[in-house]
């Protein structure tokens, strides 16, 4: 996780990253507490001290990680994945889906569109799902920039410290 310290919100719901030194800032402005040092250690003048790994601000705040992410193509892939919202499928390229086709009045929202391999969406055509004998894995959603983060953190070291300390 690199030199990133988590930070949550008065409540302990997830708000995103800093840097330690953003986190160390906030920490003697002390508008944060400190709940978790890393094992990185950073040569400081005279001394060293361990980075900051999570913080927890002193006050809850209104985020704008509770916001709405942007409608985009690539916003659809990364909430679902990257992966084949029919078959799982990670083979690329993956491109986009209406579950309701465009030409049946299916909307261009998160609501409406899925990741999708190529040879399901070839199968899928200009089909309902149950039409052509398929079924979405997943219902689309539309998601907050926080599950959004979230959702990117899978992969990181980030997601496994969150659930170790009981978070995610
Ligand atoms: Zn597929």
């Amino acid at each position: 996780m690199n030199g990133n310290c988590i930070l949550l919100n008065g409540d302990y719901t997830f708000l995103g990253l800093v840097d330690w030194k953003k986190a160390m800032g906030l920490m003697f402005a002390e508008k944060v507490r400190i709940l978790k040092f890393s094992d990185r250690v950073i040569q400081g003048v005279g001394r060293t001290f361990r980075a900051p790994a999570v913080a927890v601000l002193v006050k809850v705040v209104r985020s704008v990680y509770r916001g709405r992410v942007p409608f985009s193509r690539r916003n659809v892939l990364a909430r679902d994945r990257f992966a084949c919202a029919y078959c799982g499928s990670r083979i690329k390229p993956i491109t986009m889906d209406h579950v309701i086709p465009r030409s049946r009045g299916g909307k261009t929202d998160f609501d409406n569109c899925v990741a999708c391999c190529r040879a399901c969406n070839h199968k899928k055509g200009a089909l309902l799902p149950r039409e052509a004998g398929m079924a979405l894995r997943h219902r689309p959603w539309q998601p907050t920039i926080a599950e959004f983060i979230r959702i990117r953190l899978r992969h990181s070291g980030v997601y496994g410290l969150l659930v170790e300390l009981g978070l995610a």
